[in-house]
């Protein structure tokens, strides 16, 4: 399949890797848009949050408590983070492997763009 993110999660494209298990993978986005600005993606390949199955439960979960135990290990982070998931092509999704994005170490703005 010639999906960036499972290549990157078999290694065969390197990547900055902050976490990995058998399951999980995060890592540094290649063109950050805030000083900490990290991908979080499992193994599997799931192209969008409309895609997820019950089955999917338990990574999803640990997936969400990884980025919370690394965003506390973070000073940067240590007032606020955020993340999102760009879900589709209108919401500015450009790689169709689900990942969600752990963003801080600067001022967010709200509403996003
Ligand atoms: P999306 O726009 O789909 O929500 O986010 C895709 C993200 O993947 C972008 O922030 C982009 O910079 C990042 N990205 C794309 N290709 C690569 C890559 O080869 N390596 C890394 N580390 N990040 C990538
Ligand atoms: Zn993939």
């Amino acid at each position: 399949m010639d999906c960036i993110f499972c290549k990157i999660f078999a290694g065969e494209i390197p990547s900055e890797v902050v976490y990995r298990d058998d399951d999980i993978l995060i890592f540094k986005d290649i063109d950050p848009k805030a000083p900490v600005h990290l991908l979080a993606i499992p193994g599997k390949h799931i192209e969008s949050l409309n895609d997820l199955t019950e089955s999917d439960t338990e990574v999803l979960g640990r997936l969400f408590i990884k980025m919370k135990d690394i965003a506390a290990d973070l000073p940067e982070l240590k007032n606020g983070y955020r993340i999102v998931q760009n879900n589709g092509k209108e919401a500015g999704q450009t790689v169709f492997h689900m990942h969600f994005h752990l963003f801080g170490g600067r001022r967010m703005m709200w509403p996003p763009g």
